[in-house]
């Protein structure tokens, strides 16, 4: 533990222990740096959490995911398999695959490419010959940019400009879509509005809405396709709890309940952090990954920033929130462990892990989420958690969720339903310190900043960088900051 009250000297402070912060970390206690990492919650994870209740008459306990469940970038030489790699650590995976039920079209994707693809063509036979060569150039997009992981450490490095021209002659499909709107690649294939918003439906992995996505950013969320996802046995709080564990039996410090309220900078450079308690750490490094305005303007003060930069970052849109509706079940429903729904223009992910690692529930019973994203206007809509109207309008929306299920997937679900809790976007400002309950970072489509910020010795890892949110990214976020700290010449 890190002693308080007094000033203690690091190669690197960390500031938040999400995914992003803790890859970077952990990657650099293994490679010989002493490393602080403070997170303000009482755990690691951020939004990579899980939290356990008792339910009356019920032997064991249920235990929430506080939303991941569908982790891309375990290929042979993905970025996660790649960091468990050089980290030494391993992770017990399961197999996600997905069932997608769009205004009553059903479409089990299967395990496979091969099986989402039959089962595309028999619910649209009439598109079969553009679904077969939409996957196919899709997956042939997909190769091509993570073409290059396997000497890039596992990380998809977009190519410089001098290198461009060769690279996209290397990358034929690649440079001919990577730049275009998804949606009108969908359309140059097919033509069925339905088929498009079911391909388009993984997309809430990132966005509220498709409408703005290139193929670039849906790629790496078609590998759920081609490589599969996966779920973390023991729900995703192993995954931060592998990362943390790795860095602290490597000598670095983790510093839960500690907030960060100043990232201290001395003559254009970085030089430690203030915390909460008025404690000061300092470091000639230090990687911020909170939500990055809340890191750039608040922690950060202003005036070392180029005017045009914190002009930019003070105007970041922020990305979507989020209802997430946790239920204990005292059934186990025997569905995929990730269901797509969309009902009455209400669109909604179902997670179903416990059909995957039995031990997240009591025997016989399941742990089941209800997902549903809402955009940046709709999360400043809702009310305050002092609000009179709050707990109605949480009842209100948990209700319409559980009977689409009801109605769509799982006839008679909400008899089964023994225990409920429902977090709003207020429940993920209150966890993650994140600006008005954002989960995935800041907005896709507009400019994000990238790893190195204009101050020296201070880096940027996580979803609110051009990165982009998903665990693979935050991972591919935190392993490219480390890289570029402990070998500069090559970034
Ligand atoms: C409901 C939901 C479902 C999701 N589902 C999936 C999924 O299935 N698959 C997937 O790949 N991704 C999923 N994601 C996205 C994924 O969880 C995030 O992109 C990723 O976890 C973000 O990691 P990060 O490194 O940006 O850190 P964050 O998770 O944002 O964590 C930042 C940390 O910094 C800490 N912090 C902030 N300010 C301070 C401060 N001043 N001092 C100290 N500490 C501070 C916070 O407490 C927090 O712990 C989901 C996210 C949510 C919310």
């Amino acid at each position: 533990m890190v002693a308080y009250g007094t000033v203690s000297e690091f190669d690197v402070i960390v500031v938040g222990a999400g995914i992003g912060g803790l890859t970077a970390a952990s990657l650099l206690a293994a490679r010989g740096l002493k490393v602080l990492v403070a997170e303000a919650h009482n755990q690691c994870g951020g939004n990579c959490t899980s939290w356990r209740r008792r339910v009356p008459g019920r032997s064991g306990l249920f235990v929430f995911d506080a939303g991941v469940q569908d982790i891309s970038g375990l290929g042979p030489s993905g970025p996660v398999t790649n960091l468990l790699g050089q980290i030494g650590s391993s992770i017990a995976w399961e197999r996600v695959h997905h069932l997608y039920w769009i205004d009553g079209i059903r479409v089990a994707a299967g395990q496979s490419q091969r099986a989402f693809v039959d089962a595309l063509c028999e619910a649209f036979p009439a598109q079969a010959d553009g679904i077969r060569r939409f996957m196919t150039e899709m997956a042939a997009i997909y190769r091509d940019l993570y073409a290059d992981v396997g000497q890039t450490g596992g990380v998809p490095i977009p190519p410089r400009l001098e290198a461009l021209h060769d690279w996209n002659r290397r990358h034929p499909a690649a440079a001919r879509w990577a730049q275009e709107r998804f949606a009108d690649m969908l359309r140059a294939f097919t033509n069925d509005d339905r088929l498009h918003t079911l391909l388009q439906t993984v997309s809430e992995y990132i966005a509220t809405t498709p409408d703005n996505l290139s193929v670039r950013d849906m790629a790496p969320l078609y590998g759920y396709y081609f490589e599969g996802g996966r779920y973390p046995r023991g729900g995703s709080q192993t995954i931060a709890n592998t990362l943390a564990g790795s860095i602290s039996c490597r000598g670095g410090q983790i510093a839960t309940k500690t907030r960060i309220t100043e990232i201290v900078i001395e003559r254009g450079r970085v030089t430690g952090v203030r915390t909460a308690k008025g404690q000061t750490f300092t470091a000639p490094l230090v990687i911020a990954n909170g939500d990055v305005v809340a890191m750039l303007t608040s922690l950060t003060d202003p005036h070392h920033l180029p005017a045009g930069y914190a002009r930019r970052v003070a105007s970041l849109k922020r990305g979507p929130s989020a209802v997430l509706v946790s239920l204990g079940l005292d059934t186990v429903m025997d569905l995929p462990p990730r269901i797509f729904i969309r009902k009455d223009g209400l669109s909604f992910g179902v997670g179903n892990p416990s059909v995957l690692d039995p031990n997240l529930a009591p025997p016989g019973c399941s742990a089941v989420t209800l997902l549903l994203l809402l955009s940046e206007a709709e999360a400043a809509a809702w009310p305050e958690p002092t609000d009179p109207s709050y707990r109605s309008h949480k009842d209100t929306i948990a209700k319409c969720l559980i009977d689409a299920v009801e109605q769509a997937v799982f006839p008679g679900f909400s008899r089964h339903v023994v225990y409920r809790e429902t977090a709003t976007p207020a429940t993920f400002t209150a966890f993650t310190s994140a600006r008005n309950g954002n989960i995935y970072g800041a907005a896709r489509a507009v400019w994000r900043p990238r790893m190195q910020t204009p101050i020296a010795g201070l880096y940027l890892a996580g979803a609110g960088t051009d990165t982009g949110a998903g665990i693979e990214a935050v991972i591919i976020s935190g392993t490219r900051v480390a890289d570029a700290i402990t070998n500069p010449a090559a970034n």
